[in-house]
């Protein structure tokens, strides 16, 4: 028996399918959204459905953007000679929330995951290669998580690289084990940056 009437269970049930929303989660959202005032839900409607729409992959380093070039890609101030290679974009936006970072990246969608069944056809390399013979890159530093998968992901990228000359590095180890690069403080993150090897 549903305690609630079948469309506010619709919503709750939406709801709770998002990343991190449990069902009281769900519940709380669900009667905020439909306390609101109208045009606020059309409005959180619109921003969704909009965002959806609009946004893409940058045409250079595949972050997402509702331009063709991200803003990043667009500046003039960056130098394109070096390209820091994250699993997504969280992962650019903590390295950028640095301000210390001046060169490019490249956005894989994902990590090399057998378990998963997750290839390397299934990420964003193939662009990445490509990048790398029309740009003039002199170092390409693999910022992947230091998760079995990122480890996996960067093994693979270094060996795929070798062999055109450029040079590549990975970031320090100090990043925990798993952990998510996107909930590490920048001073780590900078040591991790300054502390890359090369491969
Ligand atoms: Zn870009």
């Amino acid at each position: 028996m549903n305690l609630y009437s079948d469309r506010m269970q619709a919503l709750i049930d939406e709801l709770s399918r998002l990343p991190g929303i449990g069902a009281k989660s769900a519940q709380r959202l669900a009667f905020h959204i439909v306390n609101l005032p109208s045009e606020d839900v059309r409005r959180l409607a619109d921003t969704m459905v909009e965002a959806k729409t609009k946004i893409r992959t940058c045409r250079r380093c595949c972050t997402l953007t509702d331009q063709e070039y991200c803003p990043i890609c667009s500046s003039p101030s960056r130098d394109p000679s070096t390209i820091m290679v994250v699993e997504n974009p969280r992962d650019l936006a903590a390295y950028e929330k640095t301000g210390r970072y001046e060169g490019l990246y490249h956005v894989l969608h994902g990590a090399i995951s057998p378990a998963l069944g997750i290839g390397p056809s299934d990420i964003r390399l193939k662009e990445l290669m490509q990048r790398l013979q029309t740009e003039d890159v002199k170092e390409v530093i693999i910022a992947t998580n230091s998760s079995l998968e990122g480890e996996a992901t960067a093994m693979y990228i270094s060996r795929l690289i070798k062999p055109t000359g450029i040079r590549v590095s990975r970031i320090a180890s100090g990043v925990p084990v798993g952990g998510d690069l996107e909930y590490i403080d920048e001073v780590t993150l900078l040591r991790a940056l300054e502390g890359r090897v090369e491969l």
